[in-house]
């Protein structure tokens, strides 16, 4: 940070610098989703017919183990991360946001200055209403995850609910001005339960009761392998997230305005692998997520070109 970002205009004019060293503008909307715990492969193979028709998550790599740090990162500017030359999947490529005070060769869509809190408060300063909901009890105050928000609820696991109170404060809030929002949804969370799924006994929910977590061993055995049956629980609900998916994008459709969407995991699971379930430890079915961006109303977004550095 500059002595010069200390003081009012300071901060003004580091504002208005900061709209030159960044490639979007200030009217896309911005949806964040995360289904929380989403294996990369149960979402490969789940049926997702629609968010087929923006293309294909890509493997990626989660930025931590578990849910508060894992969002933190994304809050700051770090998306999971993956090995392949694209923008915005691999931020060395462009980054989609970022804070910085640096001019960099290829300007990322949108930057903010350093030091003034997250990507969150960053949109808020900027005009953009920010609107969250989420499943997961991390966020719920004190949580450092509300950061930035105007509007935030923690619901536990009610995705059409969450779909529905996040709509709503879109139209109420958001009419005039641009949304940066976000959704954490909690199906594809242990125990991978969807509305309309029976709430009978059941023995996949059962081997992943919070009692059987919290006395797991977490100590790797190698005559234990995948629990095949919380594989296909874990997809049924990310078939059920993908069917919410719809009126969620729906919803900014309807808005007009051109919309970056991301869909990502925080972070996997382990269902059995090698005697290990759950996830807050580090193993490739922990750290491997999709994601998958695309843009809606508006064409995708322009090739990153090369800038000059400062
Ligand atoms: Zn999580």
């Amino acid at each position: 940070m500059s002595w010069l970002s200390t003081s009012v205009v300071g901060r003004a004019w580091d504002e208005w610098r900061h709209r030159d060293l960044q490639a979007g503008d200030d009217a896309e909307d911005f949806l964040l989703v995360t289904w929380d715990s989403c294996r990369y492969d149960v979402f490969c193979d789940a049926c997702t017919p629609t968010l087929d028709r923006y293309g294909s998550a890509r493997r990626a790599w989660a930025m931590a183990t578990y849910t508060l740090p894992a969002h933190q990162a994304m809050f700051a500017g770090f998306l999971p991360h993956v090995f392949e030359p694209l923008p915005f999947y691999n931020r060395f490529v462009q980054q989609l946001w970022r804070i910085s005070h640096r001019n960099l060769n290829v300007k990322p869509l949108v930057t903010f200055p350093e030091g003034r809190g997250g990507i969150v408060t960053g949109f808020r300063r900027r005009g953009y209403a920010t609107l969250g909901v989420a499943a997961m009890d991390w966020f719920a105050k004190p949580s450092p995850l509300q950061e930035g928000f105007e509007w935030f609820r923690v619901t536990g696991t009610r995705a059409r609910d969450q779909i529905d109170m996040l709509c709503e404060q879109i139209g109420r809030r958001g009419r005039r001005r641009p949304c940066f929002a976000f959704v954490n949804f909690g199906e594809t969370h242990s125990p991978f339960w969807h509305e309309g799924m029976a709430h009978v006994p059941d023995p996949g929910g059962d081997r992943m009761s919070l009692g059987r977590l919290f006395n797991a061993s977490g100590v790797r055995d190698p005559s234990q392998s995948l629990d095949h049956d919380l594989w296909r629980r874990q997809r049924r609900s990310a078939e059920y997230l993908d069917g919410q998916m719809t009126r969620l994008l729906d919803c900014f459709v309807a808005r007009g305005r051109p919309t970056t969407v991301v869909v990502t995991a925080d972070h996997g699971e382990c269902l059995g692998e090698e005697g290990l379930y759950g996830h807050a430890f580090h193993h490739e079915k922990v750290m491997e997520v999709p994601l998958l961006i695309f843009r809606l109303n508006a064409a995708p977004h322009a090739a990153p070109q090369l800038g000059r550095a400062g």
